[in-house]
């Protein structure tokens, strides 16, 4: 049954109380927090589509770490309406809270797998382990043989990440014996590149011939090989099922690369106070600057306990209107300081809005100023932060484009 995303959307707002009108957040509620990031989640729905169109596959959606910083329920019943069934999380305890908060008929499953115990609690919440090692396998089929029951499974072979899943020799062992998926319904085999961010890197096309040469040794199944870098660069195609985060969430997953992917953040935060210094006076922590002439300054509410980072030193800006506002100095917890000498006296005011992410200057340009990835930015946004999520089905933020 197919769900429209009206209905989706209706599900999300009573379910989880989100706020249908942007005013209630975006209005200068003297209560409210001082920034605001505004999710939208008609960008996500966009780009799990647009992913869908490029690789002609089906797209799972990675939503570990809450969606990556930005909600894992709304998010999950936003791709739910875009036609998303499959979900991964890195920890059962994500894809538990996952099926409590979002009422979705969809698949889960877990990237770390299952760790001794908790086999019964996976099961019995229809949840999919990714089988990492023998020892995590030989847990979910005996579970299974006790329970008279085929459990449905993916496996991961480690390719030469290093990272996780099954090593050459688990393989070894896997291939030696006929009755491996006898338990079990294994639904994937599945493997994870170190260097899709760079297409034309070799260990790609070593890992690939790695992943070939076990899909060849084992019965036949279903695979997935591709995260958003190498769904959206295909070199080669990689097909299966393709496992899709951070392009869903608006950043480019190739540096450098546009795949029309839509922004789905908006980050905003307030001026706290303008004052004026003096040539010689420094700076915020450290005194890593210091002015040389005289200057107009102004104290933003967002730092790095709310996600702004510490690694923008005298990096990056916010925008006022066109005006660029370069940053000045460290990073406080809550605060930063910017350079407001380019605007008109008296032009910018305690209480204004400044954007910090969004038309003028991209969550991929924070990480490059912040020596960061866009990763770490999205998952960083924190919890102080008003947050709004625009409806999958509303007309759409402000675009860059
Ligand atoms: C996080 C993760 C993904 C998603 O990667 P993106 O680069 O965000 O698309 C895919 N597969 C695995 C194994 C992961 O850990």
């Amino acid at each position: 049954m197919m769900i429209e995303s009206g209905l989706w959307e209706s599900i999300a707002v009573s379910i989880l109380g989100l706020t249908t009108s942007q005013d209630d957040v975006l209005a200068d509620d003297p209560l409210a927090s001082g920034a605001r990031l505004a999710i939208d989640l008609a960008a996500v729905a966009y780009n799990y589509r647009l992913i869908e169109a490029k690789v002609g596959a089906t797209v799972a959606a990675v939503v570990k770490a809450d969606a990556y910083g930005l909600g894992m329920a709304p998010v999950a019943l936003a791709l739910a309406g875009a036609g998303c069934r499959d979900f991964f999380v890195a920890h059962l305890q994500e894809a538990l809270a996952l099926r409590r908060e979002a009422p979705l008929e969809a698949r889960i499953y877990v990237l770390h797998g299952l760790w001794p115990g908790a086999e019964r609690a996976a099961a019995d919440e229809g949840v999919i382990p990714v089988l990492n090692s023998l020892g995590q396998m030989q847990a979910w089929r005996r579970l299974a043989r006790q329970r008279g029951q085929r459990l449905p499974a993916v496996l991961q072979v480690d390719t030469g990440m290093s990272r996780l899943g099954m090593s050459r020799h688990e393989v070894d062992w896997l291939t030696a014996d006929p009755e491996i998926f006898s338990d079990l319904d294994i639904r994937l085999l599945m493997s994870h590149l170190a260097c899709a961010d760079h297409p034309d890197a070799a260990g790609n096309a070593r890992q690939r011939a790695a992943f070939t040469d076990v899909i060849a040794r084992l019965p036949p199944v279903d695979q997935s090989f591709a995260n958003s870098a190498a769904a959206l660069s295909a070199r080669p195609s990689f097909g299966g099922l393709v496992r899709a985060g951070l392009a869903l969430f608006g950043a480019s997953p190739v540096p450098g690369e546009d795949f029309g992917l839509r922004p789905v953040v908006r980050l905003e935060a307030r001026v706290l106070q303008c004052r004026s210094i003096c040539a010689g006076d420094g700076v915020g922590y450290g005194h890593t600057f210091i002015a040389s002439e005289a200057m107009r300054i102004a104290t933003v509410a967002m730092g790095y306990a709310d996600g702004w980072p510490r690694g923008l030193d005298g990096r990056a800006a916010a925008y006022f209107g066109d005006q660029r506002l370069p940053v000045l100095g460290r990073v406080s917890m809550d605060s930063f300081v910017v350079d407001a000498s380019g605007l008109e006296p008296g032009a910018l005011r305690a209480g204004d809005w400044v954007e910090l992410i969004g038309r003028h200057q991209s969550v991929e340009d924070i990480a490059t100023a912040a020596g960061a990835i866009p990763y770490e930015i999205l998952v960083n946004l924190g919890p102080r932060l008003q947050r709004w999520y625009a409806p999958a089905d509303a007309p759409s933020l402000d675009r860059t484009n």
